[in-house]
């Protein structure tokens, strides 16, 4: 249980790619492209930051993105959301939930989520004062008990935390499963707050679904995304919420608290991206659709067992026939020997020590076919240890 800013340490993130850096590792452990976004669109940014677009933005964001923003959520998700009342510009998509969950959560109050989850959410817990409660996937397919979940659900549930496409797993929920979840929401009134940042990385057949697309569901949901992982711009940090207006009003007050507004140029330039043709999301999906197979065929020749992620940029592999080690240990052997960094998936967990023995790491494939190829050679030649 982490009580204290000092439970937390250095993020793996931060830890694993130090080491792959220290020796010259490629790193699949941190979830970034090492490739640009599209090239018009970082032009755009040169002509914005030219142009004397250098100082604060409105805090809410420039309405000409939030107006992108809401034709493009319209286009593409079916949802309705007023540029100026119900959808607001974040400093990226952990802005956006980080305010999302002091808005909704208070002291005493529990926040619930599945686990594994995206490293971060037990401190948004912490800052808001409430306890941190999850339930579990199970791999390697990542289904859930609804049992489990309605089990989990007390008087003191206020938020209940979504990621689809799911980060570690790959993941993508199912209408059906939305559908139950939905239905438990309803039934103890609770807030979902959903991260869809990799919204735009699904594999056929698998499509995503918002659960505020569901019918009952937009009034009691925030729908959290960003630029980062759909343009190929992580390190911009410009993302979005969309909620009812009550709940975007709040949020927007705890945002000019925190960094009052997002980066001006950086926003400016992304109302071009969020407008471009559906033939740029077309090929995001093709490309990263070649990208996960090539690597998935490289880690099962090397001796990893993995499923086939349904989206995110993420495969989980299951080395126990390789190694008995640790996931951090093998880990670090891969990074120091094999020259191939990836992330142990306890990471992802509340009970670290134990989830250890899983055998299970994570690869991210958002990287050069270039890249993919060099660490495709190394993953093979573990086959041969
Ligand atoms: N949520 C998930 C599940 C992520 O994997 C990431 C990736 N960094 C984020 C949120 C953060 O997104 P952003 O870069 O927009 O803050
Ligand atoms: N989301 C990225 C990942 O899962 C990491 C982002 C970060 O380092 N903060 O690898």
């Amino acid at each position: 249980m982490l009580r204290s800013w000092d439970d937390f340490g250095v993020s793996i993130f931060s830890k694993m790619t130090e080491e792959a850096n220290r020796v010259n590792a490629i790193n699949l452990a941190q979830g970034f492209p090492d490739f640009d976004g599209p090239a018009e669109i970082i032009d755009e940014a040169v002509v914005a930051l030219r142009s004397g677009c250098n100082q604060y933005a409105p805090s809410r964001g420039f309405r000409d993105l939030r107006v992108a923003i809401a034709h493009y959520v319209e286009e593409r998700r079916n949802l309705s959301f007023h540029p100026d009342l119900e959808l607001s510009i974040f400093s990226g998509a952990t802005e956006a939930l980080f305010c999302a969950v002091l808005a909704f959560c208070q002291k005493g109050d529990e926040l619930l989520t599945f686990e594994p989850f995206y490293d971060i959410y037990p401190g948004f817990a912490l800052a808001a004062g409430a306890s941190f409660q999850t339930v579990r996937l199970h791999p390697p397919d990542w289904d859930f008990a609804v049992e489990a979940l309605a089990a989990a659900m007390t008087p003191r549930t206020r938020v209940l935390l979504l990621n689809t496409p799911n980060n570690p797993s790959g993941k993508v929920f199912s209408k059906p499963e939305l559908e139950a979840i939905a239905e438990l929401a309803i039934k103890h009134d609770l807030v979902i707050i959903t991260d869809e940042v990799y919204e735009e990385i699904v594999f056929a057949p698998f499509q995503h679904l918002s659960i505020a697309q569901l019918p009952g569901m937009k009034e009691r949901t925030i729908v959290i995304s960003s630029a980062s992982k759909t343009f190929s711009l992580t390190g911009w940090k410009v993302g979005y919420a969309l909620a009812d207006a009550k709940m975007i009003r709040r949020m927007r007050t705890i945002h000019e608290h925190i960094v009052f507004c997002s980066a001006s140029p950086l926003q400016k330039t992304l109302t071009k991206a969020y407008q471009l043709p559906n033939r740029y999301f077309q090929d995001l999906r093709s490309d990263y659709t070649q990208k996960k197979d090539l690597l998935l065929e490289a880690l099962r020749d090397g001796g990893f067992q993995c499923a086939s992620p349904q989206g995110s940029y993420f495969i989980v592999a299951d080395y126990h026939a390789l190694s008995k080690e640790d996931d951090v240990e093998f880990a670090l052997w891969l990074t120091r020997e094999v020259k191939v960094a990836c992330i142990p998936l306890s990471a992802f967990f509340q009970d670290k020590e134990l989830m250890k023995r899983q055998h299970l790491v994570r690869f991210c494939f958002a990287k050069k076919f270039e890249t993919l190829m060099t660490s495709a050679e190394r993953l093979r030649q573990l086959s041969g240890l």
